[in-house]
């Protein structure tokens, strides 16, 4: 397939990239790995007029710890980079999961969050994690908290003029985490996964739970009866078998070729509990 006729230009830093969205208007789209926007263009589902390359702003790439424990990673840094990365535990293990070798070496953490598909791995992670993003454009810098992020499908709160440029991970110190994919073969999208976060007080109570869920709606959920459900009890299999029957409590999953929407329902609870009983043990 081939994509409609564009134009193409290739930035350097975040302020070019800046002037070339607001001289591209609505028809502009930023290219990063490519990797959702290409195949989107070549079934003409997208079709920009201009393409802003910003694989080449190297400000973008890289991973670091700031004062107050918070990991920041840059935008255009790939998947194999941060799956890599050991001391970053739950966001590693979740992009560990993403497809294959080839598309985690070209595809980045700011491309596949800013492209907002519930069907991708790291935006479930984010949720989970509470973490945000920083985004620049014309009118500055702003930061928006992945609760707010993700509006509809493949819809996010980032406006067409801006660049994200960061993402940030709070300290997740003291947390145990888990990532549940169910797919039919190691490298395929997610049919549903399950994000666990969880911190457990001294008498072993369930102290704090967060549950981020892929492929359960319009858009990356959080579990939220579920977490009510935990929050302050023990981690005994009853209360794991209670709060994971609870995971698909709120949300909609699209009925696709993969799987009909009461399969991904069960698959959500089975996955919950899964994770529920990794992360507590
Ligand atoms: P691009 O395709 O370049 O861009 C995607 C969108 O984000 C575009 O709209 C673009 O304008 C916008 N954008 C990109 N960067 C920025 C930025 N800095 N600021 C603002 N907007 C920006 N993903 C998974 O999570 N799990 C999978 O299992 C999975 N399997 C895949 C299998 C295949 C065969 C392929 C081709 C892709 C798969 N993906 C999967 C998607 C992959 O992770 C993509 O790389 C990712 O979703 C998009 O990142 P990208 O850098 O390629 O973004």
């Amino acid at each position: 397939m081939i994509p409609a006729d564009f134009d193409y230009v290739r930035v350097s830093s975040v302020d070019e990239a800046l002037s070339a969205l607001r001289d591209g208007g609505e028809d502009a789209k930023l290219l990063a790995g490519g990797h959702s926007l290409i195949p989107l263009m070549k079934l003409r589902v997208a079709a920009p007029a201009v393409l802003i390359d910003i694989g080449g702003v190297r400000e973008l790439e890289g991973i670091r710890r700031d004062a107050g424990g918070a990991t920041v990673i840059g935008a255009l840094t790939r998947h194999a980079t941060v799956a890599a990365d050991e001391s970053l535990g739950l966001i590693a293990k979740v992009a560990k999961t993403i497809a294959d070798q080839q598309v985690r070496n070209r595809g980045t953490i700011g491309g596949s969050i800013a492209h907002g598909d519930p069907a991708a791995d790291l935006p479930a992670a984010l949720l989970a994690a509470e973490g945000s993003v920083t985004v620049r454009g014309s009118g500055g810098t702003r930061e928006i908290p992945a609760s707010e992020l993700f509006v509809d499908y493949m819809t996010t709160a980032i406006g067409p003029d801006e660049v994200l440029t960061e993402v940030r991970i709070p300290s997740m110190d003291g947390w145990r985490s888990s990532y549940q994919k169910f797919n039919r073969r190691q490298e395929d999208w997610a049919m549903v996964a399950v994000c666990v976060m969880l911190r457990t007080a001294a008498d072993g109570t369930c102290d704090a739970v967060r549950i981020g869920l892929t492929n359960m709606a319009s858009t990356p959920l959080r579990a939220t009866a579920a977490e009510e459900l935990l929050r302050g009890r023990p981690l005994t299999a009853e209360t794991i078998a209670l709060a994971a029957d609870q995971a698909d409590n709120g949300t909609e999953p699209p009925e696709d070729l993969n799987a009909s929407s009461d399969y991904k329902r069960h698959l959500a609870r089975v996955l919950c509990r899964r994770a529920l009983e990794e992360a507590a043990h």
